[in-house]
């Protein structure tokens, strides 16, 4: 089990180093992951930013201010991947599906999904073990 994480987007360009525990980890139901990314729901981890770093290619990547949520979209100018997202309290939010393509398919266990969080606000219902909050 390791405190250091690495990832990297599709093309590799821009590489970043997490540090530490995420806050939340978790599959997040809510509207705004909904709108900000296009997706049923998000496989989230959710670090402080200073917990979160730019290895390389700082300059390679480009960032989206939703028009009118305090949320943010950090992405790659070469292929497009989206690095993270954040929220209004300015965390840094990597799925967990980028970090899994990094570490050969396989989520590493300190960093799988505890629960899923705004389950009330949800388009598709999930089936398995574990909790449900609103
Ligand atoms: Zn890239
Ligand atoms: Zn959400």
């Amino acid at each position: 089990m390791s405190d250091t994480h690495h990832i990297s987007c599709d093309c590799g360009s821009v590489k970043l180093t997490m540090q530490g525990e995420p806050k939340v980890r978790g599959f997040c139901h809510c509207e705004d992951c909904r709108d900000l990314l296009k997706i049923p729901y998000h496989s989230v981890t959710a670090w402080e930013s200073d917990q979160v770093t730019f290895t390389s290619g700082e300059q390679e990547a480009a960032t989206f201010q939703h028009p009118t949520k305090r949320m943010q979209r950090i992405y790659c100018k070469h292929c497009g991947e989206t690095l993270f997202n954040t929220n209004a309290m300015g965390w840094r939010i990597i799925s967990q599906l980028l970090i899994r393509k990094c570490y050969n398919d396989e989520l590493p266990e300190e960093l799988k999904s505890k629960m899923h969080f705004f389950y009330d606000r949800r388009i598709v219902d999930i089936d398995d073990p574990l909790p449900k909050r609103p």
